[in-house]
């Protein structure tokens, strides 16, 4: 093959991959394209969240935590125990196997916190082959059905309340997902206000984040990094808002709307 050859295979192999969505495989001997990825069509929503807003006085803001898996973050459980910030904790089946210490906190708190669904494995509940964040996701509506029961059960086997609320693994669904779960009687948890972006923030960009939230909006955060820079920003966080006067309400307490039919 002549060097115009090979340009030619080069250059129609990376249009094919460019332009369209199922390349084809070249002719026998010409350069191999990379497989297709599974259902890189996948279209996943993001949904937002917003509590009811106050109007008038101090701003209303949902602070709301996932514990995906690992440990717990003292830094910023203890500013909410001692401050007595009330707050909306996620929790998967897999984290609390590990953290009972952390639950025993939570349960012994039932003013403050309020316990809702993470899912069983932390497997985003999508239910199609894809992967989001590079985790694979459930892949299947049986799968997703799975994960959200997986979750309730563990957390009522641990003696925490039955859940209303879910907030799948990386917060992304397809359309078809959310309808499921909603049919199994939850309402999604979306958020408006990323805090710590799945606590990878620096500690002062976690509180950049908090401090831009306005009236009615949910944050999202992460209680299961303890070696983190973030937790310390959102402890920092924390104080900084309450110092504002802002008023803190769980998801059980106050109206809220979602969209992409996440809510009613
Ligand atoms: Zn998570």
């Amino acid at each position: 093959m002549n060097r115009f050859l090979l340009t030619s295979a080069f250059l129609f192999a990376t249009a094919s991959v460019v332009v369209a969505a199922q390349p084809t495989q070249p002719p026998a001997g010409w350069p191999e394209l990379p497989p297709k990825a599974p259902a890189s069509n996948v279209k996943l929503v993001e949904p937002h969240l917003h509590v009811n807003r106050a109007g008038k006085g101090a701003p209303r803001i949902a602070l709301t935590f996932d514990a995906c898996m690992g440990k717990t973050d003292p830094r910023i459980l203890s500013t909410l125990v001692d401050q007595r910030i009330p707050a909306t904790i996620f929790v998967t089946a897999r984290w609390l196997r590990t953290n009972p210490d952390s639950l025993a906190v939570f349960l012994a708190h039932p003013d403050l916190f309020e316990l809702e669904n993470h899912g069983q494995n932390h497997i985003p509940a999508v239910d199609v082959p894809t992967k989001v964040y590079g985790i694979p996701a459930a892949g299947s509506p049986q799968a997703v059905a799975q994960e959200v029961k997986g979750g309730s059960d563990a957390m009522i086997a641990a003696g925490i309340p039955q859940p209303r609320w879910f907030r799948g693994a990386t917060a992304k669904y397809t359309p078809a997902a959310i309808m499921q779960i909603r049919g199994m009687g939850y309402r999604i948890a979306g958020y408006s206000v990323n805090g710590d972006s799945g606590s990878l923030l620096p500690a002062r960009m976690v509180e950049k984040q908090y401090a831009s939230a306005k009236d009615g909006d949910v944050i999202i955060s992460h209680i299961n990094q303890p070696t983190h820079a973030a937790g310390e920003g959102v402890a920092a966080s924390i104080l900084a808002l309450k110092a504002k006067g802002v008023q803190f309400v769980r998801l059980q307490d106050i109206p809220e709307k979602g969209d992409d039919g996440t809510t009613n």
